[in-house]
């Protein structure tokens, strides 16, 4: 047996409390990591207040891990006691499935989600199997580098599945947790960069995060100068948008990609498609290989996302500081059990 403490969610919409689960011995392919830092996502929040029906309590949240590993299971491959590593979205995926035997382990149909039936990492250990605890670089301070788990390698890997080119004009909508560190992926990757806001005081700081122009999203005439102007427009945000101004910003053959969880349907019209053969697309997080590709992509352009810490005991705090769209622009957390 062993006890894992942490900051759980007992029921939907409630505070979290301090908690100890009992996770049993430690399987033949799993790895158990002391938790040296976790970032706090909005997905964090989704889960507690139940808003996709599938969260499980009690359930320790925390899904963007940094730590090192204290003990590995009998199979375990890769993974060293001693080492230092991330955990994502996922704990853990079948590793025989097409998705995973080609390196897409994101997409398996059995990945365990690190807060969805699995315990997190706002506590003292976290487990995951030894193919989603993802090396660390030495170079990523460690402090900061939590968020490119999750909220990281989410914006990062459409730039690289939907085969964005250092050639293309790229938009992020959204500059908030995922947004300004898109704008810093995109930059580095060689595009043109237009951030989309709609908070006018965040325009210097997206020009500072890599935005070479800012669209102010309240502004009519701002958006119809961007009218056919960009290949591929990245919405980060999770609240339904304008498509219809949004696909008229794109080139032709240019795409939507959506990574922000927007509950509500898109209503997209078929014509604003058809001419100018535009396409509309999706995708979640990262696969271990895409994590560490962003990971080592990361340390080799110093790509950190801009963070306020609190320590976990004030993790409700957090929360509410994120509730409120105050985090600026990702939150961190270090644990603080005596
Ligand atoms: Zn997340
Ligand atoms: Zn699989």
């Amino acid at each position: 047996m062993t006890e894992i403490r942490g900051w759980a969610a007992h029921g939907a919409g409630k505070p979290l409390e301090f908690t100890c689960i009992d996770v049993g011995a430690l399987g033949p392919e799993e790895v158990e990591i002391k938790v040296e830092y976790c970032g706090l996502c909005h997905s964090d929040l989704s889960t507690k207040n139940n808003d996709w029906g599938m969260s499980q309590y009690p359930v320790i949240l925390g899904h963007e891990a940094v730590g090192t590993v204290t003990a590995v299971g009998e199979h375990t491959k890769g993974v060293k006691v001693g080492q230092r590593v991330g955990v994502g979205w996922n704990a853990s995926s079948c590793m025989h499935c097409h998705q995973c035997m080609t390196g897409q382990h994101n997409l398996c149909a059995e990945a365990l989600p690190t807060i969805i039936g699995h315990q997190g990492g706002f506590s003292d250990k976290i487990r995951a199997h030894w193919a989603w605890a993802i090396p660390l670089p030495d170079s990523l301070d460690i402090s900061a580098a939590g968020p490119l788990l999750c909220g990281g390698v989410t914006v990062f890997e459409p730039l690289a599945v939907m085969n964005v080119r250092p050639t293309d004009r790229v938009g992020v909508v959204g500059i908030g947790g995922l947004g300004h560190m898109a704008l810093k992926f995109a930059r580095a990757w060689g595009c043109e960069v237009t951030a989309f806001t709609s908070t006018e005081a965040k325009a210097d700081e997206a020009r500072g995060f890599g935005a070479h122009h800012v669209v102010a999203t309240r502004d009519a005439d701002a958006l119809k100068r961007a009218v056919g102007s960009l290949d591929f427009i990245l919405v980060t945000v999770n609240v339904p948008l304008d498509w219809a101004a949004l696909t008229a910003c794109l080139r032709p053959n240019g795409n939507l990609h959506v990574v922000g969880a927007i509950l509500e349907p898109m209503s997209i019209s078929a014509i604003d498609l058809i001419f100018g053969q535009k396409r509309v697309s999706g995708s979640p997080n990262g696969s271990p290989p895409a994590m560490a590709a962003m990971l080592d992509f990361a340390a080799r352009h110093q790509i950190l996302p801009q963070v306020e810490h609190f320590p976990m005991s004030r993790v409700n705090d957090a929360l509410e500081h994120l509730e409120a769209g105050k985090a600026r622009y990702r939150v961190v957390l270090d644990p603080d059990f005596a």
